[in-house]
């Protein structure tokens, strides 16, 4: 028990089996770590079996509500690129030339970014927008107006609404359950 209570992770469970000794024992960071598991590799909701079903118990409707919500806000951010910022009068970049930045940035959108967010199995998270453009070639666009652009969206609040998500889905799961204050210890 006292190595279990190191990190549930470490006992190699699925996602589902995390939740329910986390349930059950009520451990705080338990709960946190096997949420975050759920959001990463269960949030098809019709891919679970019975036995998932039974396993989550009464945390069903919060997960099920929660993964709904996330599969809408990723076809609306996938569905429309983010607004590319104007260049300011410094910059670099030419109104003539800032055209073609624009279009590659939609090209681009939509070709890979949104490609990967709307991807049926492994779909990328939103948090992880951003290090995607940043990692992107978006041959045309100029250094300046992707240095922006990377900034305008990094203050981009809607990008965390998966992180963001995932906290009021912990604090639900703990309120249904009754787990309050800190991880139990062990008396050794
Ligand atoms: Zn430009």
């Amino acid at each position: 028990m006292k190595y279990a209570l190191n990190g549930i992770t470490e006992l190699k469970l699925q996602p589902p089996a995390m939740l329910h000794y986390a349930q059950s024992l009520r451990i705080r960071s338990w709960v946190q770590q096997a949420v975050e598991e759920l959001f990463a590799s269960y949030s098809r909701v019709r891919d679970w079996t019975d036995e998932d079903f039974m396993l989550l118990g009464r945390s069903v409707p919060t997960l099920v509500r929660a993964f709904d919500a996330l599969q809408y806000q990723y076809r609306r951010y996938a569905a429309v690129p983010p607004r590319m910022p104007e260049p300011d009068l410094l910059s670099s970049c030419l109104s003539s030339k800032h055209d073609t930045c624009k279009r590659v940035w939609t090209d681009g959108w939509c070709k890979k970014i949104a490609r990967d967010i709307l991807h049926p199995v492994t779909p990328l998270s939103l948090s992880k927008v951003v290090d995607l453009v940043i990692e992107t070639p978006f041959p045309g666009m100029t250094d300046c107006c992707k240095n922006n652009l990377v900034t305008s969206l990094s203050e981009l609040n809607a990008f965390q609404f998966d992180v963001h998500l995932r906290e009021q889905v912990v604090e639900e799961i703990c309120r249904l359950h009754g787990i309050s204050g800190p991880d139990p210890t062990l008396s050794t």
